[in-house]
């Protein structure tokens, strides 16, 4: 049987959210990311909404302790289904905490899926990057444009560019990856069970190797 409780790593860009949702599709398993939850939280301006902000738009990363509060009450909401974390943990903290409130639900992590990218194909594929503000839906407009330009193909509405993905923020949040999360990828790799796949190719083919290695 294929594993149930997934993390899935990569730097902002890797195309980790778009596999993350395929993956939990064919799964049957439920995708959380923090990205997402967080840019909600600042739509409805939620007091979690308010204090993250600022820190995202810099592209900065926002307190552990708003996101242990945060994972906290996901986890309680998943009720024993399956997941893929999206997201998290992005910082040593984040995934000592993890480990704890895992092992006091009796659960553990199968698989660490590490999405590998070359920095300047982040660059060009992030300010390519136009998301949809209402279904959150992803387009890139240089490899999976939308079919009538500016505009959702699932729900129609208007696409917008990420705050985010201006060129000065990426490298920001790339820089943020390499010192906060590198040390992630490090604990998972040393408890043995990263499993590294190449960003690179189509999102089928990149989606068939993480179902192959998932095997
Ligand atoms: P993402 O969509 O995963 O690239 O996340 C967008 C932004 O949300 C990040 O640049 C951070 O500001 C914030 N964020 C998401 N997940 C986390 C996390 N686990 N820890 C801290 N900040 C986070």
């Amino acid at each position: 049987m294929a594993a149930k409780h997934l993390l899935i790593i990569g730097p902002p860009g890797s195309g980790k959210g778009t596999q993350a949702v395929r993956v939990a599709e064919e799964l049957g398993i439920k995708h959380l990311s923090t990205g997402d939850i967080l840019r909600e939280a600042v739509k409805e301006e939620t007091e979690l909404g308010l204090k993250a902000k600022s820190f995202m738009e810099q592209g900065a990363l926002v307190p552990d302790e708003l996101m242990l509060e945060l994972i906290a009450t996901e986890l309680d909401k998943l009720d024993g289904k399956g997941w893929i974390l999206d997201g998290y943990p992005r910082t040593l903290p984040q995934a000592e905490a993890l480990e704890k409130m895992l092992d006091e639900r009796g659960e553990s992590i199968d698989k660490v899926l590490l999405i590998d990218v070359d920095p300047e194909v982040i660059v060009k594929r992030l300010t390519s990057r136009r998301v949809c503000p209402s279904c959150n839906a992803v387009y890139n407009l240089e490899t999976l444009k939308p079919k009538v330009e500016g505009k959702c193909d699932r729900c129609g509405a208007e696409l917008i560019i990420r705050p985010d993905d201006t060129e000065e923020t990426v490298r920001n949040r790339l820089k943020v990856y390499e010192e906060q999360t590198a040390p992630v990828v490090e604990f998972y790799r040393n408890k043995g069970n990263l499993v590294p796949v190449k960003g690179e190719g189509s999102i089928e083919e990149i989606t068939a190797e993480i179902l192959r290695v998932l095997e």
